[in-house]
């Protein structure tokens, strides 16, 4: 049986140049590529003949021998060897690698993609982070596909074409010494196509997604507090090819309190006390996050004395109705304005004081005297 003539496989004239050989291949492979022509035998003919003929043609030496030979010279004693099916199943991958169509490649292009992880603060008052919100409400600005076109990118009525440098299989055959390797088309950036300008849809400008401002509610635990990241599955940026969307993270920023100073799972506060409730005692009524709490202030308390409230603290991450501890730091206040009754009272105890003063004053003098 007579063999076609490899240039006339191609559709190729004598003198085609490596490019329009490699032009002509790369079309008919698509066009009969077995993974687009399932169960079509006159397709895998074809495209085997096809990857034969170029097989021969783009290479330099193998072209000279057929040109001068024909079939005869490639199959006789010039060491080539012959052709066969065996050969040809090998010879596959390397295609489907620099034409980006098959195996691996050709999925890769077209693969669902995962959408963008999101970042984002969220801000909480002292109170929320206390008691947990059942849903907060925050907004997101994300994109998200475009209404127009429905995520096309493109004009009503346009079609997207095939990129002219690939030949819409989003991958271009480099040279790099003796292998073929094969390069995502810097042309289309391997999507294997092309949108006209002209035809790109004008609300997303050809992106096919949008940056849209939503609103989200998302549950926020009881105990939550600064620096903690909160992971929002699937709410980040949609996903491509029908990949899943990406995650939204939300870093978490709680206000401070006018009155309660947190440090981990326990609350710090301070009251002030007078004189005379510091030397006196008293009971007083302190607030809580709870509302408030009895305090009793025993007779002759420093300022900057501390008192612990058990279980008056923050709430415990992950251990609901759990709560920390809450320390009240008592500071004495100097009295300022004075009325006329308060002046003769102090002055009064002054004068107590400074007898008491001078009782401590001769026990400082019998020690100066002990060490003169
Ligand atoms: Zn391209
Ligand atoms: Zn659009």
């Amino acid at each position: 049986m007579a063999q076609q003539d490899y240039y006339e496989v191609l559709g190729v004239a004598r003198t085609a140049s490596d490019q329009e050989i490699k032009k002509a291949y790369r079309k008919m492979a698509l066009q009969y590529h077995p993974d687009k022509n399932p169960d079509d035998k006159k397709a895998e003919e074809m495209f085997k003949a096809a990857a034969e003929a170029y097989q021969v043609l783009s290479d330099k030496e193998k072209r000279q021998v057929y040109d001068q030979y024909g079939h005869a010279g490639l199959k006789g004693g010039s060491g080539f060897g012959g052709f066969n099916a065996d050969a040809f199943a090998g010879f596959e991958d390397i295609l489907g690698d620099f034409f980006g169509f098959g195996r691996s490649s050709g999925r890769s292009r077209n693969r669902p993609r995962q959408g963008r992880n999101l970042e984002q603060v969220m801000e909480l008052t002292f109170m929320e982070a206390y008691e947990g919100v059942e849903k907060k409400s925050i907004s997101i600005r994300k994109n998200e596909e475009c209404d127009t076109c429905g995520g096309s990118g493109l004009r009503a009525g346009a079609t997207r074409k095939n990129c002219g440098t690939c030949g819409g299989v989003g991958q271009v055959q480099v040279q790099s010494g003796f292998f073929a390797i094969s390069r995502t088309c810097p042309n289309c950036r391997g999507t294997g196509q092309l949108t006209d300008p002209s035809d790109r849809c004008r609300t997303c400008y050809g992106q096919g997604q949008v940056e849209k401002e939503s609103e989200l509610k998302v549950p926020i635990q009881a105990g939550v507090d600064n620096g903690m990241q909160l992971r929002v599955a699937h709410k980040g940026e949609p996903g491509q090819n029908g990949g899943p969307p990406g995650d939204l993270y939300l870093h978490i920023q709680v206000q401070e309190h006018e009155y309660f100073h947190r440090k981990g799972d326990d609350l710090y506060a301070s009251v002030p006390i007078s004189f005379s409730q510091a030397a006196l005692g008293t009971e007083l009524e302190i607030p809580t996050l709870k509302g408030s709490e009895q305090l009793k202030i025993p007779e002759g308390t420093q300022s900057g004395t501390k008192f612990r409230s058990t279980g008056a603290g923050f709430s415990i991450l992950g251990r609901p109705h759990r709560h920390g501890d809450l320390y009240v730091t008592v500071v004495v206040q100097t009295p300022t304005k004075l009325g006329k009754r308060e002046r003769e009272l102090y002055k009064e105890l002054a004068k107590i004081h400074s007898e008491k003063t001078n009782e401590e004053k001769s026990v400082f003098q019998k020690v100066v005297d002990f060490f003169n």
